[in-house]
């Protein structure tokens, strides 16, 4: 039985033949609607790939090094780096938010560019390199907790905010900030997981699984009888129901040990589960402490600004109510949309996908598929007003004249973006299809 022409649709577990695939194309799944792991991007010469990550990696030490905006008022100068912007928070006793702004905008930005190009240039040079599996296993894990792209609307807002107060000058590092960002959003539609099929092909001489043709088009599930199995005729199968389990890491298909304690995927050694152990309860604990921690997130100061004896403290309500009334409503709406509508819509999703778990496994699945899906899109995107504070704690300190301080409502704030993201990456989404019963094959090639 050969499971590497097979692939599983990592939402649902359907199983499929392999696609054939050229040029730009991409494969979905006919059922959830998933885009299939490991097809996007995998066109892309590698070589384009590796520019473009020594690029980054340069523009990111540019964009490190030098000040992203100046503040001038009443002849007093102020600058902030990134890096300030973090020991800026660090000193001022928000060590924990100063560490989450560290490592999403920071530190696993700049990991996951030295772990792709150390994969990436013996692979073009046709060698497989040591701890290959292990730097792929640390892209793969670490992307969705990169921000930079967050980061940079931060500083968008951060300017308008800080423009009715002082003279604002942006610094190199703001336009090496714009130039990196669409840097990674290239790098972001490279699918890493192709570079497994690769280091296969070089390591085993094995001849590419999948070849790349024009047309995009969605893959159709067959009846899987070409691995032995007899299923109903013109039923669809999962890798769970064919007694097979697919790696989540590397995509790889192969037969599910039921004796192993702990199955190890033969390929990158990442343990493997058919389904994620105590999703449900896992993913019910995040969101109720999520839950708990937006409650102080809005009510508490998020920033305390001090000026002249004068103190006011500021709450991410407070925040969007002074855009609209100055007359930025554009900013207003983003504001309202990423720190409030966006949490509120995370926790709302995430408890329907609990009770529905819980309750009624089988009812609208499609709906609830492309629910996770948007979750998974848009979590990131709440972290803007962190950086937006980290940004004025930075800029703002003009001794007795004018300092800006971060209040603990940051730190609540900070807690629910990233519980919510982790509540989200818990929830296993096969569990949306396991009661769903396959339909026949529709044929939906094109
Ligand atoms: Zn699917
Ligand atoms: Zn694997």
């Amino acid at each position: 039985m050969d499971y590497k022409k097979l692939i599983a649709c990592h939402e649902c577990d359907l199983l499929f033949r392999k696609p054939l695939l050229r040029g730009g194309q991409t494969a979905s799944c006919s059922r959830c609607r998933a885009g299939l792991e490991g097809t996007q991007g995998a066109s892309v010469p590698l070589d384009r790939i590796g520019a473009l990550t020594v690029a980054a990696l340069i523009t990111f030490c540019i964009a490190q090094a030098f000040p992203v905006i100046q503040l001038q008022t009443n002849g007093m100068t102020s600058e902030a780096t990134l890096f300030g912007a973090v020991r800026s928070l660090w000193t001022g006793h928000m060590r924990i938010v100063a560490t989450m702004v560290f490592c999403s905008a920071i530190l696993f930005p700049l990991i996951e560019l030295l772990a792709l190009l150390y994969v990436l240039v013996p692979l073009r040079l046709g060698k497989v390199v040591r701890h290959f599996n292990r730097m792929l296993r640390v892209v793969q894990l670490i992307r969705p907790w990169g921000m930079i792209e967050v980061f940079m609307l931060g500083v968008v807002i951060t300017i308008v905010k800080m423009v009715s107060m002082a003279q604002v000058i942006p610094g190199p590092g703001l336009f090496a900030f714009g130039a990196l960002t669409l840097m990674l959003a290239f790098l972001a539609t490279f699918d890493p997981r192709v570079l497994w099929s690769t280091r296969d092909e070089i390591k085993f001489r094995q001849p590419a699984e999948i070849r790349w043709t024009r047309v995009k088009r969605r893959c159709a599930p067959r009846a899987p009888t070409f691995f032995g199995l007899k299923p109903a005729p013109a039923a669809h199968m999962t890798a769970r129901s064919a007694g097979l389990i697919a790696c989540h890491t590397c995509g790889l298909v192969q037969k599910h040990i039921a004796a192993s304690s702990e199955q190890r995927c033969s390929r990158c050694e990442s343990v493997l589960h058919t389904r994620h152990p105590d999703s449900v309860t896992r993913t019910s604990s995040l969101v109720l402490a999520a839950a708990l921690a937006y409650i102080p997130a809005n009510l508490l100061p998020i920033m305390h600004a001090s000026s002249l004896g004068h103190s006011e403290d500021d709450t991410i309500l407070g925040g969007v109510a002074y855009f609209w009334t100055s007359g930025d409503w554009p900013l207003a709406v983003v504001v309202f949309v990423a720190s409030v509508v966006v949490p509120m819509l995370k926790l709302a999703i995430l408890t329907l996908q609990i009770v529905a778990a819980r309750r009624s496994p089988d009812w609208q699945p499609l709906e609830r598929a492309r629910l996770h899906r948007l979750v998974e899109c848009v979590g990131r995107w709440s972290m803007l007003d962190i950086f937006v504070v980290a940004l004025t704690v930075a800029l703002v300190h003009f001794g007795s004249f004018a300092v800006v301080t971060a209040g603990p409502g940051a730190l609540a704030f900070g807690a629910v973006v990233i519980l919510t993201m982790l509540a989200s990456h818990q929830f296993d989404p096969r569990l949306i299809w396991d009661n769903v019963r396959c339909g026949p094959a529709r044929g939906s090639r094109r």
